[in-house]
């Protein structure tokens, strides 16, 4: 999969594309990052990027002209593949959007700074807008790193683990369940005996019961749409009951 970051400060992209495993998917050939700065499209002699709002007020906008001759230049006019704009007014970022994106084998992202971009960009050029959350961030470049990350992590082979990416929190539609290291015992407080058993089917079972108990306290809204199996169910329902109990 390739991704295509537009930004005025790929020097806050690079570093962070270059490590850990989005580096090694990178060396493997399982993923191509290429950053863009936007600046190198402008034409005018201070190689401008942004101008004051029309209409008034603080801050600055930026520019259609360098924004559609970078994006053009690189992905053909109309582009060859989605152009996501980062923005707050976007649609929230998932798992479940992860996976969709997750389909095409290639995606260009930009970032926008300052007030955000001039809106004929987002008319015009934009195909699809994703937001981190519900806050305002100084720049699109950690939304857009943050997509690529969890992007990668979703191609077959980019983890050590095969299993990785679908025991992790949200992949199951449950958060996951609680990871113990060396020492088994730390400032007297053990580790789980069931964990130093090796009975395999034993921590499994253990594992997916504390994943169901983890996202009852956490975030019991995913209990509703996780795909759950009798045996899931009948644990949640005992656990129900026992809180109910304890509460009464
Ligand atoms: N004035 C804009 C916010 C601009 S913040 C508004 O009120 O909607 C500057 C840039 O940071 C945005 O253009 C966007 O690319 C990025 N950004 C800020 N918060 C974000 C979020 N929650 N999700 C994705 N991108 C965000």
């Amino acid at each position: 999969m390739r991704f295509d970051i537009f930004t005025l400060f790929p020097e806050v992209c690079d570093p962070y594309l270059q490590t850990g495993i989005l580096q090694k998917a990178q060396q493997h050939g399982l993923v191509e990052f290429k950053t863009h700065n936007i600046r190198d499209w402008t034409t005018d002699k201070h190689h401008t990027t942004d101008d004051m709002p029309y209409g008034g007020g603080g801050g600055m906008v930026m520019k259609p002209d360098p924004i559609f001759a970078a994006i053009e230049s690189v992905l053909g006019n109309p582009p060859a593949c989605p152009v996501i704009l980062m923005t707050p007014q976007g649609r929230q970022f998932t798992h479940k959007v992860a996976l969709e994106l997750s389909q095409y084998p290639q995606i260009a992202l930009l970032c926008g700074r300052y007030e955000g971009i001039d809106e004929r960009i987002r008319q015009h050029l934009i195909t699809d807008q994703i937001s981190m959350g519900d806050f305002v961030l100084s720049g699109g470049e950690l939304p857009a790193l943050s997509i690529v990350d969890a992007l990668t992590r979703l191609i077959p082979g980019a983890l050590g683990d095969p299993d990785g990416p679908w025991d992790d929190s949200h992949a199951s539609g449950l958060l996951e369940y609680p990871h113990y290291t060396r020492p088994p015992e730390f400032r007297g407080w053990k580790v789980p005996d069931i964990l130093l058993s090796g009975n395999h089917a034993a921590i499994n079972r253990w594992r997916r019961e504390q994943s169901i108990l983890r996202t009852l306290q956490q975030r019991p809204d995913l209990l509703q749409t996780a795909p759950l199996t009798t045996a899931d169910t009948k644990f949640l329902t005992q656990l129900k009951k026992s809180k109910d109990e304890e509460q009464a």
